[in-house]
């Protein structure tokens, strides 16, 4: 294989977070007894896509994204609701949610006995480790970064040079970062000076300035781009 250390995002490369956060979403609404109009998921998705945004570029931690985003909805619909409470009840659904993108696992325990692998998320500690442990995929994995525990996120280098510094003889050359986000996971990578791989599902637009190694829109494409031998 052409690389010895694989980096993986977890959220919708792993792990479908679209089915997990409309799970989590419909729980917590239903919980609070309030109608989840389309109209609302699609402005909760847009403010939270904007956030997370904020966040990637230092402009925001994650705990005023996460604290403030339910009640930065409410506001836009001319209600005040405790934001705090609702993402407490709202992570508690979320933790809960693991499932699996085809194909995820089968790539792991393929890939697992050919090269090293590690986890490179941004998010909340607590609930990738447990979503990790509850979808089976931690055992696959040397090692789980959390931006909350490194203190930096992706596409932060700062981020990166935790991870480096902690990955035993790592090799950049040998090195790739395989991610659903152009503006963390590749452009993370891009400046960390590692390869990446593009997983575009969703076969979203590209951005000129954010480039990737390789791109490929199922998780099977993987085992092509790394070179590695299916029987
Ligand atoms: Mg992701």
């Amino acid at each position: 294989m052409k690389y010895k250390t694989l980096l993986f995002d977890v959220d919708d490369t792993l792990l479908d977070f679209q089915i997990t956060e409309a799970k989590a979403l419909n729980a917590l609404f239903a919980e609070q007894g309030i109608d989840l109009t389309p109209e609302v998921k699609t402005s909760y998705k847009a403010l939270n896509h904007h956030l997370w945004r904020e966040f990637e570029n230092g402009k925001m931690t994650r705990e005023e994204v996460t604290g403030s985003r339910f009640g930065r909805l409410f506001q836009q619909f001319g209600q005040t609701v405790d934001s705090l409470e609702m993402e407490k009840r709202y992570r508690h659904y979320l933790n809960q949610g693991h499932d699996l993108i085809p194909g995820s696992r089968e790539l792991l325990e393929t890939l697992a006995p050919e090269a090293d692998l590690y986890i490179v998320t941004n998010g909340v500690s607590q609930t990738q480790h447990q979503r990790l442990t509850d979808s089976g995929l931690l055992p696959y994995f040397k090692e789980v970064f959390v931006s909350e525990e490194v203190g930096a996120q992706k596409p932060m280098k700062e981020f990166f040079d935790y991870v480096f510094a902690r990955i035993p003889e790592i090799e950049k050359s040998k090195t790739v970062i395989i991610g659903d986000s152009l503006t963390s996971d590749i452009k993370g990578g891009n400046s960390a000076g590692i390869d990446t791989v593009w997983f575009n599902k969703n076969q979203l637009p590209e951005i000129s300035e954010i480039q990737p190694t390789y791109r490929i829109d199922s998780l099977n494409e993987l085992l092509r781009v790394l070179e590695i031998e299916k029987d």
